[in-house]
């Protein structure tokens, strides 16, 4: 049983269980019970600011909730179909970083806890057991030691807590995550990530450019062997013994530009990098443009 910790450190009155599935993971928060006055000693006192953290987080992580299930003694005697509950006024499943209101969610999703086979001579619970189930490819990936880490909240467990992703954009953002969140945490940042043993592949729609090998003759032809962006010699052979450039398109295939030696250069690693990720990148391609008289600015096309 774990407790999270809030933002601001302290430990919640709200015990979970997490559970990984072969699609993804469960957290079952506990149900609230007894009193602070009455003869049972009250148990999870914070059941709603527990459920409310759980909810941020998988926000934060981009997580998507797919089901929820009533897990309370009785609802466990039924068949699992009929423990589902879902809050009114929710797409199902549930973007989680698309909720603006938190509270609100919390609310519905009490409401349906509440409603669950509720009988006439007892009031509705509205803080019952509950499983939060999250399926992907992403969650399914994490250890059980992140999923730890990111709903205790708890410091000394993993600061490693990004999921892996194929999409490269996702990753970018990932990667700068962690690196905040190492830097904000320098004792925990020390332990190394696990990483993954068991890599998963996804097989991708991604269109690729069927690109012309005589251009990319023609350019390395014309550079012979030096960088055309910085003039150096190009920074070691191939295999084969010809000088390691690649070929670069001042206007990306992705932006349109075309696969014509007018729109191609011969550059070294660094220089290729550079026109892709560097802050002088537009820099570096208007002096392309003025240097290299065969090189046309092709203009950027919106792709169909
Ligand atoms: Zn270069
Ligand atoms: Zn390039």
């Amino acid at each position: 049983m774990l407790n999270p910790i809030d933002d601001m450190g302290r430990e919640l009155d709200a015990k979970f269980t997490l559970e990984k599935l072969p699609d993804g993971f469960a957290l079952t928060v506990e149900s609230r019970g007894g009193s602070d006055h009455g003869p049972n000693r009250s148990r999870n006192k914070n059941y709603i600011d527990g459920i409310l953290l759980h909810l941020k987080r998988m926000a934060e992580h981009d997580m998507r909730l797919d089901e929820i299930q009533v897990a309370s003694a009785q609802a466990l005697r039924l068949p699992e179909s009929e423990r589902v509950v879902w809050p009114d006024g929710y797409p199902r499943p549930l973007k989680m970083a698309g909720v603006s209101d938190f509270s609100d969610l919390r609310l519905a999703i009490g409401r349906q806890s509440a409603a669950f086979q509720n009988t006439s001579n007892s009031t509705g619970n509205n803080s019952k057991r509950m499983k939060l189930i999250v399926r992907s490819s992403e969650t399914a990936a994490m250890t059980m030691d992140q999923l730890e880490a990111i709903f205790t909240g708890r410091s000394g467990a993993s600061v490693w807590t990004e999921a892996p992703t194929s999409d490269e954009e996702k990753l970018r953002e990932r990667v700068a995550n962690a690196r905040r969140a190492a830097r904000r945490s320098s004792a925990k940042g020390k332990k190394p990530p696990n990483g993954q043993n068991d890599v998963k592949r996804v097989s991708s729609s991604l269109e690729r450019f069927v690109r012309d090998p005589n251009v990319i003759a023609w350019v390395l032809e014309q550079a012979a062997g030096s960088c055309e962006a910085c003039s150096e010699k190009a920074p070691f052979q191939r295999e084969d013994g010809e000088p390691y450039l690649e070929v670069h398109h001042v206007r990306p295939l992705a932006e349109g530009g075309p696969d014509t030696v007018d729109n191609a250069v011969a550059c070294c690693p660094n220089c290729h990098r550079l026109l892709h990720h560097g802050s002088g990148q537009e820099k570096l391609r208007q002096s392309l443009l003025e240097r290299l008289g065969r090189l046309k600015d092709w203009p950027q096309k919106p792709m169909a």
